[in-house]
């Protein structure tokens, strides 16, 4: 029987659509689930990503860090690939934010092919939100320290998909001109 490739990526979306239920992005208006969402929109589309385990990643990337969800839960519904991506674009919650934010730069360049584009989607998509829908008592400052910060994880990922490399850097361009 032939799967339909479509099928991981829908689960996905609803599995993690349920799991961050009631939250909110950083604005406290937005639900969460759209930031996932557009994290995956912007591998496929922009990074013409077709694996389905790194777009499905991409939709589950923050649940093991903000929802309930276990690891096992993952593997068993999603596999083993799928899981480990999840796995390794998520912090520590057990070390402090300074800690886990270092962490992220330090470790950036040893992740696998399909993680870093997970995680370069992400800061994409999280510079986005800063600069478009202000995230509630972030100061100018901190908006900077945020893309600063990001744009330094994302140089220790460089070299693994182009289009989005380039695009992070137009959205950081805009990002820096916008908040400045
Ligand atoms: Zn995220």
């Amino acid at each position: 029987m032939k799967t339909n490739p479509m099928a991981k990526i829908l689960l996905a979306a609803s599995f993690a659509a349920k799991k961050h239920a009631g939250q909110k992005r950083k604005d406290g208006f937005e639900p969460y689930i759209n930031h996932p969402l557009e994290v995956a929109s912007i591998l496929a589309n922009i990074g013409e990503v077709t694996d389905e385990d790194i777009l499905a990643a991409a939709i589950l990337h923050d649940t093991l860090e903000d929802t309930e969800t276990t690891e096992e839960e993952i593997k068993e519904t999603f596999g083993e690939k799928v899981c480990n991506y999840v796995i390794e674009v998520s912090d520590d919650k057990t070390l402090k934010e300074s800690e886990r934010k270092r962490l992220q730069i330090e470790r950036a360049h040893l992740l696998s092919p399909g993680a870093k584009q997970i995680k370069l989607a992400d800061k994409i998509s999280n510079i986005k939100d800063i600069m478009n829908s202000s995230p509630k008592n972030w100061s100018k400052q901190k908006k900077i320290d945020y893309i600063e910060w990001a744009k330094s994880v994302v140089e220790r990922l460089r070299g693994t998909n182009e289009k989005l490399e380039n695009y992070f850097d137009e959205v950081f361009q805009l990002a820096q001109r916008k908040i400045k």
